[in-house]
């Protein structure tokens, strides 16, 4: 009989680092990468993730997901360079680089079931995707995030007509299932696409029907937090696609007024 219980998700501090930046700019002199944890912790799919909160100031509060879907790798590859080169000030930041992490090993979409139509999820599940989609939950619920933001690669390269189709993820859009589109997510894409200058590159806000199974839906629905999901298009470069989740990451951040440092991204 599996047992997992709730309390040993959080429990466990694997490491406690305080760094101390050589800046001495603004005040903003020390950061803090606090601790990684994990989901599942000695279940199948144990899978890290990484807590940086500001020193002073822990709010705001945001949540990066990658590798929901494995074969999506400049997914967890933006996510890792953010775990690596991110120096955070102020607010919280949690980083999953590969929240489906037997399928991102594996390098396939999935293993036995699309993970991420398993939610809201099932502890008492067979499939180790329900279990993860509950544990998943459980850490969006115990935190209370302001953000949570999802990243994903798409197959399809976005024309404008993919402004009338709700069914379907492109490469570069930014989903959203609320219409009209909240003046966050569009200030979000705006930041980001000044910092983007090939047409092809920007991101479209893009509204995606409602599924009752996705992680998306969830969050928003069933907790009524912000959540967006960032697909970047698998035609692109892989060095392209990983800027470009860099790039949409980041200002998200800025405008949930995570305070940070990050290196110059060049394109
Ligand atoms: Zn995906």
């Amino acid at each position: 009989m599996r047992v997992l219980l709730k309390s040993s998700l959080f429990s466990v501090l694997i490491q406690t680092c305080v760094f101390s930046s050589d800046s001495t700019s603004g005040g903003l002199s020390q950061y803090n990468f606090t601790k990684q944890d994990y989901l599942g912790l000695n279940d199948e799919y144990e899978t890290p993730y990484f807590i940086f909160e500001g020193r002073e100031k822990k709010t705001p509060v945001m949540i990066l997901d990658g590798g929901i879907h494995g074969d999506e790798i400049a997914s967890y590859m933006a996510c890792d360079s953010i775990v690596k080169y991110l120096k955070l000030y102020e607010g919280t930041l949690i980083v999953i680089p590969r929240t489906n992490i037997k399928a991102c090993n594996m390098n396939v979409r999935q293993v036995n079931f699309d993970f991420n139509h398993a939610f809201p999820g099932d502890l008492t599940s067979e499939l180790y995707e329900y279990r993860l989609a509950y544990e998943f939950m459980w850490l969006v619920d115990s935190v209370k995030p302001d953000l949570i933001i999802n990243l994903h690669e798409a197959r399809t390269k976005w024309t404008p007509n993919a402004r009338y189709d709700s069914e379907k993820a492109y490469g570069q859009i930014i989903i959203s299932c609320l219409q009209p589109f909240e003046e966050f997510m569009l200030r979000a894409v705006e930041r980001m696409n000044s910092r983007i200058h090939r047409y092809d590159f920007k991101f479209n806000p893009h509204y995606y029907s409602i599924r009752e199974y996705s992680s998306l839906d969830n969050f928003v629905l069933k907790f009524g937090i912000k959540s967006y999901t960032v697909e970047t298009w698998r035609g692109f470069d892989i060095e392209d696609r990983v800027k470009l989740q860099l790039i949409a990451s980041l200002s998200f951040m800025k405008e949930l007024g995570l305070v940070f440092d990050y290196p110059d991204i060049k394109f």
